[in-house]
């Protein structure tokens, strides 16, 4: 630990020296749902998995249990432990190949969500009481064929989008796109791409097929971008879903991505357009995608590039995303202006681990989606 990161670390002792406590755990529609005396700061969780037998580990610093009617076990699965006086520690068991999605509700910051193994929501009574059902919940099987998912390429054409060390977005995000394309259909997804080439295309011509073709994603691919003063510091992945936003990062990101789609349209049929979809569940929808994608690209990375920040989940008004009235994305795989991201995003190994963690993000956002419609 650096001088300063210590320094920091006394500094938010300091600033905040009472600790959350957790009020409440519940098991509900497949996930743990912690409750908390005060927002909770989803920085202070920290996730790892140990082996034999697989487990995944929650650690959530400066937390307490409030006090004895929390229950410390919460079905076959999940145990609730004060690790020690300032870090309680969620164990759950059951995990074999899906792998739990953890996020924050964005409508209460109160909670904490992870999603739990299939039957662990389910009371051991029940489990007994309907044996055939459990067999069937086991052993899901999903039908991928009516779950088109529509991949957009940024940019294309005369529209180039970010340059960096003489390398353009639209082609990156193109490479990036066949390659996803390829690892969905290898799923069973059928996959629409919206170009395949390096052509220019209107926003709506975007948009429409995944309205038009009932899809259940859409996905739109772009790389990022920083001023040259910057761009040795800035690097990461992210991911974006539609909403209005105040941070005034994510403004500049969606004003830079917009630039060319928003030609021609006047300020007050953008507002409308925005107002038609702000409101409705897609968002919450939508919310889930990205966390699931950027979860599992985070992972997947992870397992060969030790420093690839997690840019984390945000929110912008992307313009791609208003016109698609489905859980829409969009991906940022990184920052084409930072020189070593920008040499690791052109290369195949990369690219692939980039896209087996989008299609494994999709499985899970589709699979948990599923689940939640059966209970
Ligand atoms: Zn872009």
């Amino acid at each position: 630990m650096s001088r300063l990161s210590l320094l920091m670390l006394l500094l938010s002792t300091l600033l905040f020296p009472s600790v959350t406590q957790i009020e409440k755990a519940l098991v509900k529609k497949g996930e743990l749902r912690l409750f908390f005396s005060k927002p909770f700061d989803k920085r202070h969780v920290t996730h790892f998995t140990l082996n034999n037998p697989h487990r995944e580990i929650y650690d959530f610093q400066n937390t307490r249990i409030a006090h004895s009617r929390v229950p410390l076990g919460l079905g076959p699965h999940v145990r609730l432990a004060q690790n020690t006086p300032n870090t309680v520690r969620v164990v759950i068991t059951g995990y074999k190949s899906t792998k739990p999605i953890a996020y924050q509700p964005f409508f209460s910051n109160n909670s904490y969500h992870i999603s739990l193994p299939k039957d662990s929501s389910l009371l051991p009574a029940e489990r007994y009481q309907k044996p055939e059902t459990v067999i069937q919940r086991a052993k899901p099987v999903r039908s991928k064929k009516h779950d088109l998912i529509v991949i957009d390429a940024g940019h294309g054409g005369h529209d180039t989008g970010a340059i960096g060390g003489g390398k353009r977005e639209k082609d990156l995000v193109l490479q990036i796109a066949k390659r996803l394309e390829k690892q969905l259909k290898k799923r069973g997804y059928p996959v629409h791409m919206t170009r395949k080439d390096d052509r220019f295309l209107k926003l709506p011509q975007r948009t429409k097929i995944a309205d038009t073709k009932n899809a259940v994603a859409f996905i739109s691919v772009h790389a990022n971008s920083v001023p040259k003063r910057k761009q040795n510091k800035v690097h990461g992945v992210e991911t974006f879903f539609l909403q209005n936003t105040r941070d005034a990062r994510s403004q500049r990101i969606a004003e830079r991505e917009n630039k060319s789609v928003l030609k021609g349209m006047t300020q007050l049929s953008r507002n409308v357009v925005l107002d038609s979809v702000l409101s409705g569940p897609k968002i919450v929808e939508s919310n889930k995608l990205a966390i699931a994608v950027q979860s599992r690209m985070m992972t997947n990375l992870h397992t060969r590039y030790k420093g690839v920040k997690d840019g984390g989940v945000r929110h912008a008004p992307f313009w791609v995303l208003v016109g698609a009235s489905r859980p829409s994305i969009l991906v940022e795989v990184g920052y084409i202006s930072h020189p070593t991201e920008r040499k690791r995003l052109f290369m195949p190994r990369y690219q692939e681990l980039i896209v087996k963690g989008i299609a494994e993000g999709v499985d899970m956002y589709l699979e948990n989606r599923k689940r939640e419609i059966d209970l």
